[in-house]
């Protein structure tokens, strides 16, 4: 990620609302993803004139903290790994977010990733807060049960601050369903009381809901074929690229091609995999289920061209749907894009710059906080089926989401049609109104 973020941001399409009209002290940092969740705030806060005790409320996390996780490795030598967990809004609910295991966790990092579930949640129209979490270290590098020990010091140590009424944590990035059955198993054992609501994205077994290890994809690929409707594109006749293959990539795949799109392309660590008749996903999916490492890395096919990782996001399709990391789609390769719409299945996969360069050459962006929202809106039917010991049928499941996420993608395109403003900007208006009048209607603690 190279883009200046000192540069200043619009996301309105007029640029007319970028903050610098609020007379509060903005704050200002050189993390690329805070500041970029400020300024998104910031400029929206603006252009809907929000009172500025509610900026000033609203730009700051109500809690972060940050724990040292010693932890004995395999060979026996002891190292001491850095944990975090930031509360940015209870306003709604409970906190609610994932914790990721990446070298480049930090405290400001999740910061700003915990303000973005607060938006995601507020537009999914669910009961929560926001919330984040993670560990700064290298999974690969890391054992099953050096990872095991690692989660459950990190569950002890944020134990005080997390519960089902208080902030729920998830999988994310790195983390899955052996992270929360660790985080849940120990957690439980410290309070000496089984407490399945404490976390989302367990297993099937253990509490877990049939749905969830899909419900993002398939949340994406929703927000995809509402977009090809919407303009007019049939699915049939549309191509696809989709750039990370994990869990959410993966399953978007799936979906979409199950539904008649064309998948050309899609990639992982181990780069680009391009053809242009079509990927066949269910084959993509089995070698990476096979794969020790879950990857795409010796996959092959009749017509399959072999590209890099950054050939595949400037390749020709209709609709490009960026689902690893944040910053995929930067200053230095927005301008060469040639997909028509780009679907955010990641966190912060598009900087600020890049939108700029793609609101000029006219791609519509779906955000991220919208098309990758189907995560955390199944969390919650997880959660509401943990409080009631009920347990409902993949398809009770997949039929309550697809709904949602069809109305909220809808609420965003309309509400951006009438107030004339990018998919992103009309969804933290709607988003940040939820939030702002809980705050109001609460009041503060004193
Ligand atoms: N990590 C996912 C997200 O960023 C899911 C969060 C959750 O389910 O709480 O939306």
């Amino acid at each position: 990620m190279t883009d200046d973020v000192s540069k200043k941001i619009s996301v309105g399409p007029s640029g007319k609302f970028d903050g610098s009209g609020l007379s509060v002290k903005k704050r200002t940092t050189k993390n690329i993803l805070l500041a970029t969740a400020l300024e998104n705030f910031y400029g929206a806060a603006e252009e809907m004139g929000l009172d500025e005790g509610l900026v000033e409320i609203l730009s700051h996390a109500e809690r972060a903290i940050s724990v040292s996780l010693p932890i004995t490795m395999d060979d026996g030598s002891i190292r001491v790994f850095e944990g975090y967990r930031v509360q940015h809004s209870t306003a709604l609910g409970p906190a609610k977010g994932g914790l990721r295991f990446h070298p480049d966790v930090s405290l400001e990092e999740c910061e700003a990733l915990a303000s973005l579930m607060t938006w995601k949640c507020s537009l999914a129209g669910i009961p929560y807060g926001g919330g984040k979490g993670g560990i700064s270290c290298d999974p690969l590098e890391l054992s099953s049960n050096e990872k095991e020990r690692l989660t459950r010091t990190f569950a002890a140590r944020i134990a005080p601050i997390v519960g089902e009424w208080e902030d729920v944590p998830a999988p994310d990035v790195n983390t899955g369903a052996p992270e929360m059955v660790w985080f849940m198993d120990t957690v439980s054992k410290l309070r000496g009381r089984f407490e399945p609501g404490i976390v989302t994205g367990k297993p099937i077994s253990i509490w877990g809901s049939k749905g969830r290890t899909a419900a993002t994809g398939l949340g994406v690929a929703t927000c995809i074929k509402e977009l090809l409707n919407a303009v007019k594109l049939d699915v049939n006749k549309s191509r696809i690229i989709i750039q990370g293959f994990g869990n959410v990539g993966s399953y978007a795949a799936k979906f979409m091609s199950e539904a008649g799109a064309k998948i050309v392309g899609i990639s992982d660590v181990t780069g680009g995999y391009y053809a242009p008749d079509g990927i066949d996903v269910a084959k993509a999916f089995d070698h990476i289920s096979n794969h020790p490492k879950k990857m795409l890395e010796g996959f092959s096919q009749a017509g399959l061209k072999h590209v890099s990782g950054e050939e595949i996001l400037e390749a020709e399709a209709d609709v490009l749907a960026p689902c690893a990391l944040e910053g995929a789609v930067n200053a230095s390769n927005a301008a060469k894009l040639k997909v028509k719409y780009i679907v955010e299945g990641a966190n912060g996969p598009v900087t600020p710059e890049a939108d700029e360069a793609l609101l000029s050459n006219g791609i519509k962006v779906v955000p991220d906080f919208l098309a990758n929202s189907g995560g955390v809106i199944g969390s919650y039917f997880e959660w509401v089926q943990n409080l009631a010991g009920y347990f409902w049928t993949e398809e009770e499941y997949n039929n309550r989401l697809v709904p949602i996420m069809k109305d909220n993608f809808h609420r965003v395109w309309n509400y951006a049609a009438t107030q004339d403003v990018v998919m992103r900007r009309a969804a933290f208006l709607v988003a940040i109104k939820r939030v702002a009048d809980a705050v109001k209607m609460r009041g503060l603690f004193l």
